[in-house]
């Protein structure tokens, strides 16, 4: 991130569009599958024919309930649909159904951390609306060519205050957002395929002067586009004000390619859109007891599995958070736990380090993890239970992501149980005293340091089997004399 000169300050707001997982889309039983041939999934409604009346999806609702109750938002108990109109090829029907004065959920919140301090980022408002089409540019030479087929996918647009100083908290707080909806279960998450999207509105001003004016960035889809869009537009900005200059109220592009946004249009303001409330969709009614069912039915969310993981388990907060920043690594740690029935902390340990560091260099995801967590917890329990140490668990670890088999099968074939047996340990050290009387007198004359070398030679006779404990015991007593 770059840092914004003295006497500046940014104001960011982010306008997030979130493809909410239902199988059919917002209005229409069409599938909302990705990736289909074109136009293989534009229903009548979809196409806006005359004639056809919009059927609201009550998964979506729902969804967007839950959404709201996870950022602690008022739902609202009557919500309307509203028509937004503009003209674009994408849009069969000249307008998109949304919503405008009565959104579904208004007035959450969400607290993220930077560089270890707390910050409350507000939430104005979330609310329902269907997707667009596409058009494709490059399909046909001198013609554009519309997809319909994501048109009528149901969206949540999650408008944030203009709460954000600077892109690390932009990004901390999209990155929260999304772990949020995928934990929920509301939306896939995936960026790259368009079902997690931000506009980025940015300003700046001196410190304590009224808002600036703002441009407002559209469609940025990864994290570190938003970071470099945000970080562009508040230098371009201070530049134009710096050289006597005014910034236009306007929508700009991102260019990956440059780092740079550009313009694309004034922006239009509210009326612009001439809202009114869909006279084909009755307002819709979310009760008391509506929510209650719906929050019954949602999951442990990510940050009270943190707070859990840290009370029950008793971790850190690092180890916490990273546990839980994903639903399924979450499980994962938890089968270990269970399975292996060892100690929470050492079960962190190879969890957050080993095993993520495998699958990060393989660039495999948790669920794709060549080691499954009954396998894992296989390993641990025979740390805990000493028939081998957790230097020897390292070999057998890896002899596990080589695919070798469970951790009792490799500790068997290869023989590394370990030796507890004090009175072979005993013998092992007898015979290197023995054998090294130079060293013996170098030690007991006062070369501390020489007290690894004979770790170093037990280990090696033992094969490193030995239990560390037991053998720097006795080896401290018999080196004493
Ligand atoms: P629109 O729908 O026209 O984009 P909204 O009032 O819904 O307008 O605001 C959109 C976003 O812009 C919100 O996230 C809000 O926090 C942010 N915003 C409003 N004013 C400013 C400003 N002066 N600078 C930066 N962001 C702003
Ligand atoms: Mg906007």
């Amino acid at each position: 991130m770059s840092s914004i000169p003295a006497g500046w300050e940014a104001v960011i707001g982010l306008e997030v569009h979130c493809q909410l997982l239902t199988k059919t889309k917002i209005f229409s039983g069409a599938s909302t599958t990705y990736g289909a041939e074109p136009n293989t999934q534009a229903d009548a409604v979809t196409l806006g024919l005359p004639g056809v009346l919009p059927v609201l999806n009550r998964e979506a609702v729902t969804m967007a309930v839950k959404f709201g109750l996870s950022v602690d938002a008022k739902i609202a108990e009557t919500c309307v649909f509203a028509r937004k109109h503009y003209f674009y090829p994408d849009l069969p029907k000249g307008y998109q159904i949304s919503q405008y004065e009565l959104p579904i959920v208004e007035q959450g919140h969400l607290d993220i951390e930077v560089d270890g301090v707390a910050k409350r980022i507000g939430i104005t408002r979330a609310h329902l609306e269907e997707d667009a089409g596409k058009s494709l540019h490059d399909a046909f030479p001198g013609f554009t060519g519309i997809d319909l087929n994501r048109a009528g996918t149901p969206l949540i647009e999650i408008v944030s205050e203009p709460d954000i100083r600077n892109s690390a908290e932009a990004v901390a707080y999209l990155k929260k957002l999304h772990q949020l909806v995928v934990a929920l279960g509301v939306c896939d998450g995936n960026m790259q395929e368009g079902s997690f999207r931000c506009d980025a509105n940015v300003s700046v001003r001196k410190p304590g002067a009224p808002f600036g004016t703002r441009t407002e960035t559209k469609n940025i889809n990864s994290f570190r586009y938003v970071q470099q869009a945000i970080d562009y537009e508040i230098e371009r900005q201070i530049e134009v004000i710096e050289a006597g200059g005014k910034i236009n109220q306007e929508t700009r592009l991102f260019n990956p390619d440059t780092g740079e946004t550009r313009a694309m249009r004034s922006k239009e303001n509210a009326n612009d859109y001439r809202y009114f409330p869909d006279p084909d969709l009755l307002p819709v009614v979310v009760t008391a007891a509506d929510q209650e069912r719906i929050r019954a039915s949602m999951p442990e969310l990510p940050a009270a599995k943190k707070a859990r993981f840290e009370s029950q388990y008793g971790l850190s907060a690092y180890d916490a958070n990273l546990l839980t920043s994903e639903s399924a690594l979450a499980d994962y740690y938890e089968t270990v736990v269970k399975v292996s029935g060892a100690e929470a902390k050492t079960c962190a340990n190879w969890v957050t380090g080993d095993l993520l560091a495998a699958l990060n260099k393989s660039g495999k995801a948790i669920e794709d993890s060549p080691i499954s967590a009954t396998q894992l917890a296989g390993l641990v329990a025979r740390i805990a239970d000493k028939t081998i140490s957790g230097k020897i668990a390292k070999d057998v670890f890896e002899a596990m992501l080589a695919g070798e088999g469970d951790a009792d099968a490799i500790i068997k074939a290869k023989g590394l149980v370990q030796i507890t047996d004090e009175g072979a340990i005993a013998a092992a050290i007898d015979a290197i005293i023995a054998g090294n009387p130079q060293q013996v007198a170098d030690y007991r004359g006062g070369k501390d340091k020489l007290f690894g070398f004979f770790v170093g030679q037990a280990m090696k006779a033992t094969q490193g089997k030995a239990n560390p404990e037991a053998l720097n015991r006795i080896l401290k007593e018999k080196l004493a004399g």
